[in-house]
């Protein structure tokens, strides 16, 4: 019989764990303890523990979840390291140098345990008063270091990928609007849609395909533009696919200039192309997941110069601002354009209460509960500083060529450009037969054997070694040492056939 009078829930302990000033001497012992450990991770030899000691399968009972679970923080603690902190991948360490994952700085950690403790959800004024403003004024600092206009606005995002998106759902809905009258988000797919086409480079980034089929374009409705032999978009090949594109009876709706590629980090000739989508009346967008950042650099700022004139920017904070993931930001010119994503929900932030005074920040978002993600950026900038951050960048763009110069003149390696950011992307040629088959064997074996971390992509077919360089502490030494590395496991790749 249920009895709705009566209380018949009984809590068996755990209640005391959650956070509230009963349990502040508990949070603060469970911290610390948890430092501990992460006082090990830091202090580990290897970036890995390699793949034969991680070995998940014999772990799998410490994975699996017991629905009357209640393990005591050391417990917890002592498998949480069997089971990830003894193996996982440390990024901080100098032989990792694969992805765009870079170390974090200590102000940034400070930022995102009070983040996640005091749990600000940012969407509305109501849930989080001031982290709205200190939100604001990220946004406002970034835009004003890349000289957008005083129109101009911006919003945190998941990172790069969801950045993109709402800059190609912008583009989309503006152009639909301004060429049709037609009003996607109320009324959805319209057949002029299936015409639209976005411009960029063959070496930009995947998410710009992606993101163009999840609008309802395809992926076909993205026509990559040739790139020269520095990796940039050829701003007279970009013209020509335009006018093709128009010819066949397409329509061009917008171009995505990459501020340094993934894989190259070349950037693209933003001024000119600024003034090709003018020319053309189309949106203009750049890509400055990697590259944005090095708008605080004094060495970089000139191939930024042109992404004032962008309708809208991607800076992926977590990549090159030495942020713990999630940091990121989409900006535009024109704060109006949000319009295209702003929902007004009863419940949450009904039209009629709109107040500039107290923004609502779910207005410029496709998330509604989202993080309190600038306030380690904020605490970055208040304690690192904008100026330091512009100088680890150039640290580890000089590192990239000092690699580029030990390389190049080594018959051992093919190299295929010359850093412009800090990428350098090669090939181990000696031997000559099966040159991707060894390329990959060295990547896989020091992957798995804990020695270093190397990516490896595709150039012309053929695959590729690539070090990505976001560590500021690294040597030259260090990554000639993982350079020895390679030539010294290439060596081993007959004895494993
Ligand atoms: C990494 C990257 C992205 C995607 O960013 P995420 O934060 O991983 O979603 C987009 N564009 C470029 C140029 C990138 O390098």
């Amino acid at each position: 019989m249920l009895l709705d009078t009566q209380t018949t829930v009984t809590i068996k302990g755990g209640i005391d764990q959650l956070f509230d000033s009963k349990s502040k001497y508990t949070y603060e012992e469970y911290i610390h303890k948890a430092t501990q450990h992460i006082k090990s991770f830091l202090d580990r030899d290897q970036f890995y523990s390699g793949d034969s000691q991680s070995d998940f399968e014999s772990k799998s009972d410490l994975v699996a979840i017991d629905e009357n679970a209640n393990l005591s923080i050391d417990e917890a603690l002592q498998e949480i390291k069997t089971l990830f902190l003894d193996h996982t991948i440390a990024f901080h360490h100098p032989n990792y140098v694969a992805h765009l994952n870079c170390p974090v700085l200590l102000p940034a950690l400070v930022g995102d345990l009070i983040a996640s403790s005091v749990n600000t959800a940012v969407e509305t004024w109501d849930q989080s008063t001031s982290a709205t403003f200190i939100e604001q004024e990220m946004i406002r600092w970034i835009c004003d270091a890349m000289k957008l206009p005083k129109t101009a606005d911006g919003v945190f995002t998941s990172g790069g990928t969801q950045s993109n998106f709402m800059a190609l759902l912008l583009a989309r809905d503006d152009y639909a609007f301004k060429h049709f009258g037609l009003n996607l988000k109320e009324n959805g797919w319209s057949g002029e849609v299936s015409k639209f086409r976005f411009f960029c480079s063959e070496k930009a980034h995947f998410s710009i395909q992606k993101n163009a089929a999840l609008l309802g374009m395809g992926y076909h409705s993205v026509i990559p533009v040739a790139t020269d032999d520095t990796m940039k978009m050829k701003p007279d090949a970009l013209v020509q696919a335009i006018e093709k594109e128009k010819q066949l009876g397409n329509l061009p709706i917008g171009i995505v200039a990459t501020a340094g590629t993934t894989d190259f980090g070349s950037f693209d000739p933003i001024q000119t192309i600024s003034k090709i989508a003018k020319e053309y009346g189309i949106w203009f967008h750049v890509d400055g997941a990697y590259g944005g950042s090095y708008v605080l650099t004094e060495t970089h700022q000139h191939l930024l110069k042109g992404i004032e004139q962008a309708d809208s920017v991607t800076i992926d904070f977590h990549k090159t601002m030495f942020q713990p993931v999630c940091s990121s930001a989409f900006l535009v010119k024109d704060t109006k354009n949000f319009k295209y994503v702003s929902y007004y929900a009863d419940y949450l932030n009904p039209l009629e209460h709109r107040n500039e005074d107290y923004p609502n920040l779910i207005e410029k978002s496709i998330q509604t509960t989202r993080r309190f993600d600038a306030l380690k950026l904020w605490f970055t900038l208040k304690m690192t500083g904008a100026k330091t951050i512009g100088s680890f960048l150039e640290k580890v763009h000089y590192l990239a060529l000092d690699l580029y110069h030990s390389l190049k003149d080594d018959p051992c390696f093919e190299l295929v450009h010359k850093p412009e950011l800090s990428t350098l992307v090669f090939r181990y040629v000696a031997g000559q037969e099966n040159i991707d088959a060894v390329n990959l064997y060295i990547k896989n074996t020091l992957f798995k054997s804990g020695q270093a971390s190397v990516a490896s992509t595709k150039f012309n077919g053929n695959t590729y070694l690539k070090f990505t360089l976001l560590n500021p502490k690294s040597t030259i030494d260090d990554l000639l040492s993982i350079i020895e590395m390679i030539k010294e496991t290439a060596k081993t790749y007959k004895n494993y056939n």
